[in-house]
């Protein structure tokens, strides 16, 4: 709830949160001293997370605890509620009944007696392995199945692999990740894993082999869709909670079994873990594939796989389901056809995954991808008022003819302008699948190589932007980029960072769009048949 006008002064007197975001911390402050008092009675275990507090000792510090709440809560917003609070006896055999009993009171709003093998902590199960076991079955698949199969109901695959990959894939499981170890629940992150699975080959309509899914995995910073496997990032997560845990309690907890001394904090052990397996997969790849997965993990490569589908500020982000599933089929190698087919354009062979389509210059497809992006930078470079020119004459002199700028602004730095040349590069065709970094040695040999020296003397800077098909862009462009990004920003009040994030997003979603509708273009409409098609 928002209130704007300021006429309510609404109190956050009574419970934990009442729509204020300072509120929980608020009531941990007010609630301090009473913790302390408890504390002074010398429990065994006295820990709380705002108003879910854990006591533990024996039964008449106990019964003390209960008074001490009862008479010290309500003047501090405390409200004790018995039928939600719970007496567990640590001796599993111990049967004896509940030490607190109200009086007057229905059995529904006693104090409830907790079996030993069913105590449960902030909805961590600490109880039976059995137990455990049901509690994580129940909380992590009991819906995941209906909500998902919405999801691959939805006919915008953009949108649901992206609601997929940030609401129902493994941030679902995190919690139990960091609280429970894995063994206690080790089906049934299996069987979440192949839930995910599951749908994402529904959502993009075709299946993937274990390594183009080991793949789909990976973190998109490193070629994947985001997709981590519980299963194997869960023991990472758990130690590190564990690590993190001990040393916000300040106390000397020994190490259970199979605890490494040392942890890296999960996010730097799951990228470790994603970086090791990026690794494995180039290792068993072939040129093509291995180039692939190298290309795939460049920065801002993958930006239209996190880009959230949007058109508040234009439709680039917003991509048709066959075109999107198109990109990613791209990206992940997944083949597009059974065979390799003449293009119908120009008789050159398009191979299975649609290599040749991405670089074929009949019917002007080259220049709808090169103009896409070149107006693009125009438009962003228009909001920074750097005032650009496309295709300006003359700069190299009235009679060259050659014209080097595709944008050019008049004014860019040290009392000069810039031309920029934009050019998009395959690197998995024959001539570039052996180059380290195709983009950069494009920008070098047919952009600089060609330009730089007719610029000497001229009132121009001469930078180029050239990117790859899979979405990298050499480093002079992502510097240029981001200079033209931070101006805009600038003129529109925008914060940097967020702003910058967008415009990736957007210009990378372009690219994808540009390059997926190439491949279409040649193959006919033929996509993914074969992989569809029941097996003979
Ligand atoms: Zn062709």
């Amino acid at each position: 709830m928002l209130l704007y006008d300021h006429e309510f002064i609404i109190e956050s007197c009574a419970g934990v949160q009442q729509g204020d975001p300072l509120g929980p911390l608020y009531f941990c402050c007010g609630i301090m001293s009473l913790v302390n008092e408890i504390q002074a009675l010398n429990p065994v275990y006295n820990k709380w997370y705002m108003d879910d507090g854990g006591i533990i000792g024996d039964v008449d510090l106990l019964k003390k605890v209960w008074e001490l709440i009862k008479t010290r809560g309500p003047p501090m917003g405390l409200h004790l509620n018995p039928s939600k609070c719970e007496w567990s006896w640590l001796d599993p055999d111990c049967s004896a009944p509940c030490p607190i009993r109200l009086e007057d009171v229905a059995e529904e709003n006693q104090v409830k007696l907790v079996p030993h093998s069913e105590i449960q902590m902030l909805g961590v199960p600490l109880g039976s392995d059995a137990f455990v076991s049901d509690f994580v079955e129940k909380k992590l698949l009991g819906r995941l199945l209906s909500t998902v199969t919405r999801l691959v109901d939805f006919e915008d695959s953009q949108a649901a692999t992206y609601l997929l990959r940030v609401s129902y894939s493994i941030v679902r499981a995190v919690h139990f990740m960091r609280s429970t170890p894995l063994h206690q629940w080790h089906k049934h992150a299996v069987k979440f894993d192949s839930m995910i699975r599951d749908a994402i080959e529904k959502i993009l309509g075709f299946p993937m082999s274990d390594v183009s899914y080991a793949q789909a995995c990976l973190t998109p910073k490193l070629g994947g869709l985001g997709l981590r496997k519980t299963a194997e990032h869960a023991n990472l997560a758990y130690q590190a909670s564990w690590h993190e845990s001990r040393k916000t309690a300040r106390e000397t907890w020994s190490l259970p079994p199979g605890m490494p001394e040392r942890v890296l904090s999960q996010k730097e052990a799951s990228y470790q873990f994603d970086e090791k397996m990026h690794a494995h997969l180039v290792s068993i790849s072939n040129v093509r594939e291995a180039q692939r997965l190298r290309r795939c993990a460049q920065p801002h490569a993958s930006s239209f796989v996190t880009a959230v589908p949007c058109d508040d500020d234009g439709k680039e982000t917003i991509m048709k389901p066959r075109i999107f599933r198109i990109a990613v089929a791209y990206r992940l190698g997944i083949p597009l056809l059974k065979e390799e087919i003449p293009c119908p354009l120009c008789k050159q062979t398009i191979n299975q995954f649609g290599d040749h389509a991405t670089c074929c210059a009949r019917n002007g497809d080259l220049i709808i991808r090169h103009n896409t992006q070149r107006n693009f930078i125009e438009y962003l470079a228009s909001i920074g008022c750097l005032s650009p020119v496309l295709e300006k004459k003359g700069i190299l002199g009235p009679t060259s003819g050659r014209r080097p700028g595709d944008v050019t602004f008049m004014r860019w730095a040290q009392g000069k302008g810039l031309c920029i040349d934009v050019a998009v590069t395959c690197p998995l065709i024959s001539s570039q699948v052996t180059l380290a970094e195709p983009c950069e040695e494009y920008a070098a040999r047919q952009k600089h190589g060609k330009y730089d020296e007719s610029f000497i003397g001229t009132d121009f800077f001469f930078s180029a932007i050239v990117w790859e098909t899979l979405g990298a862009v050499n480093s002079e462009g992502e510097e240029v980029l981001r200079q033209i990004f931070r101006f805009a920003a600038k003129q529109l009040g925008c914060e940097f960072s967020s702003f910058c994030g967008r415009a990736w997003a957007r210009i990378s979603c372009s690219l994808q769009t540009s390059v997926a509708q190439e491949i279409l273009n040649r193959i006919d409409g033929r996509e993914f048949l074969d992989a569809l098609s029941p097996a003979p």
